[in-house]
């Protein structure tokens, strides 16, 4: 294989959206129903293989924002690409997603890769915020976009996949 790319990663998003749940099932292949509360930030990496290359994720996964709002930025100082998730059933949850990506777009790198993931997207029947709403405001703020399920897996290592594909190589 070729060379290989490493990349900072930062997860955002309210608490119990999914954050730790999506990183463990990118890097383990896992899902609890009674994930843990994160508490602090945990530090993660995974790898993937892209074309002829090995992009390596350094993942910070963060917790607490609401009580630890000022240590976010040392989180996504320096990131090159963020996951900001928000909860399909949880309206709250998306205009906290929103706070997010405001933010991101003021303060942190101006080339960060920014995603947004409306997760828990196995729970359609308790949706509260619709596919278009979610993709029209991505659409608008030149976000990449996915619907994911850290449950059944669904778009989790895609969701990586496109930031992978989208972040510069140099
Ligand atoms: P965090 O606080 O954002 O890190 O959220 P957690 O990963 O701790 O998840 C909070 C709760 O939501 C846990 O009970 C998880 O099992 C559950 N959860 C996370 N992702 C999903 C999902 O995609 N679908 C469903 N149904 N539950 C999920
Ligand atoms: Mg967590």
């Amino acid at each position: 294989t070729g060379k290989t790319f490493q990349f900072k990663l930062v997860l955002l998003g309210e608490s119990a959206v999914g954050k730790s749940s999506l990183v463990l099932r990118f890097v383990k292949g896992q899902f609890y129903e009674h994930q843990e509360s994160t508490i602090g930030a945990a530090f993660l990496t995974q790898t993937i293989n892209l074309d002829d290359m090995v992009i390596k994720f350094e993942i910070w996964d963060t917790a607490g924002q609401e009580r630890f709002h000022s240590l976010a930025p040392m989180y996504y100082r320096g990131a090159q690409a963020a996951i900001v998730v928000y909860d399909i059933t949880n309206k709250e949850s998306f205009n906290r997603a929103k706070v997010w990506i405001e933010e991101l777009q003021k303060q942190a790198s101006p080339n960060i890769v920014i995603a947004l993931a409306g997760n828990k997207n196995d729970l359609d029947t308790s949706r509260t915020t619709t596919y278009e709403e979610g993709s029209a405001f991505a659409e608008e703020n030149n976000l990449l976009f996915l619907e994911t399920s850290a449950k059944t897996a669904n778009n989790v290592n895609e969701i990586f996949m496109v930031i992978a594909k989208k972040l510069p190589k140099v």
